[in-house]
């Protein structure tokens, strides 16, 4: 997979250097396709035209929001207008598209559920057209990342690997988790059916979690960002608020950036969304947007001054609760996912696991180390850094047992 023609979010950054980023923020008051299809192109123009991100006649994955199959009046899903204008965008450059995304929400990740939920979000039409195919590869590989600051490794999506952009055509919307989502948020669709509430139970704390999806972005890299915020979310998004006009798209090569002026129409402040104030802390943004180049229409008639935030935010600095159904989610992928194991006889007690162990979850007992299971975050760095073999992974016997009622299910 060939990265985006430009870094999109910039790895080294400090608050002092950071780049000048451009976002479109373009008016669309409908999903009549025609002016949709206008305002996609004159966002993309203002940023400099789709040759600045994507190369001509390259292998395209367009990742929408395909939380669940929605139909478009329920603005859960990225809608298939949008989707069908960045298409043919794409094509008449030359590309070659592949939809793809791995629905949330515990849909498993199979070919009979990828296609129903195509059908149910409206998006089977657009395989209509000879430049795009809709995914029905449902496997998955690992992405390693060393740089990762809390994750290193990521089951991704089997197309992710033969594509040499990623196009992420987001749906904006608050979210119970993550306070609002966009374009850094829609990139945890690429972990496929079940990794995902595994990587929820690794990841628990908003601040943990808000780093595990900023790594995933610096991974993945995508080229260009398209945000549908015609018909928002507001509420208890992202599947159970309530669609809220906002009348715009907007265009950027940022993921950061681009959801910095998403909150700003959603009368969000950025650092209440864990995962953007964790970029402000790494140094990949600012928290008042200063190295934003904001063009198009002026913001000011579009932002909602009473959007309505999730139940679960309780106030600005105060954080957002866990939900119980994520609490669920938590406990689900703690029984379900592996862990790591010490494996005695073979530990020469060195204690190159311990150093490089984040949680502080491993002590050298006697000559051998010890893991405490309920302070491991499950980063897997142990398992890596162990040279003798001696921590292997494996599931709890529960575990097991939930493992093979899947696999039957399946
Ligand atoms: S790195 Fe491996 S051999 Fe060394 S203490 Fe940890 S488990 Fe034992
Ligand atoms: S014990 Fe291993 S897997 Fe668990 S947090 Fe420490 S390094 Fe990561």
């Amino acid at each position: 997979m060939t990265p985006g023609a430009d870094q999109t979010i910039p790895s080294h950054g400090t608050e002092n250097v950071l780049p000048i980023v451009p976002v479109a923020l373009v008016s669309c008051p409908d999903y009549e396709p025609s002016r949709v299809n206008d305002a996609l192109r004159r966002g993309v123009s203002l940023i400099g035209g789709l040759e600045r991100w994507v190369s001509p006649g390259t292998r395209v994955l367009v990742k929408p929001n395909l939380l669940q199959g929605l139909g478009p009046e329920k603005a859960v899903c990225t809608h298939p207008v949008v989707m069908g204008a960045v298409i043919r965008l794409i094509n008449e450059h030359g590309c070659k598209v592949t939809l793809a995304d791995s629905p949330g929400g515990g849909i498993r990740y199979t070919e009979k559920n990828l296609m129903k939920q195509y059908r149910e979000a409206g998006y089977s039409q657009l395989a209509e057209d000879p430049g795009c195919t809709l995914n029905r590869d449902t496997g998955f590989q690992l992405l390693k990342y060393k740089e990762g600051k809390v994750c290193r490794e990521f089951p991704v999506i089997n197309p992710f690997f033969s594509s040499d952009h990623i196009v992420v055509v987001s749906k904006a919307k608050a979210h119970i988790l993550t306070l609002m989502t966009g374009a850094t948020k829609n990139l945890f669709g690429l972990i496929p059916g079940l990794e995902k509430p595994l990587i929820h139970s690794r990841f628990q704390t908003g601040e943990n979690f808000g780093n595990m999806l900023i790594d995933l972005n610096l991974a993945v890299r995508p080229s260009l960002h398209v945000a549908d915020a015609i018909l928002a979310m507001e509420g208890d998004g992202p599947t159970s608020g309530t669609p809220r006009h906002l009348g715009v798209l907007l265009v950027s090569p940022s993921q950061l950036a681009l959801d910095t002026i998403l909150c700003r129409l959603m009368s969000i402040d950025p650092l209440d969304v864990p995962y953007l104030s964790c970029a402000v802390r790494r140094g990949l943004c600012s928290a008042d947007g200063k190295e934003i180049m904001l063009l198009g229409d002026p913001p000011e008639a579009f932002i909602a001054r009473d959007f309505r935030t999730p139940r679960t935010f309780r106030g600005s600095r105060r954080g957002i609760k866990v939900s119980p159904l994520f609490r669920a989610v938590h406990r689900l992928g703690r029984i379900y996912g592996v862990r790591p194991h010490v494996e005695i006889s073979r530990c020469t007690g060195c204690g190159k696991c311990i150093a490089i162990c984040p949680a502080r979850a491993i002590k050298l007992i006697g000559d051998h180390a010890v893991i405490t299971t309920g302070e491991c975050i499950r980063c897997f760095c142990c398992h890596e850094m162990c040279s003798d073999g001696a921590i292997a992974l494996k599931r709890s016997l529960a575990g097991s047992i939930l493992h093979m009622g899947l696999g039957w299910y399946e």
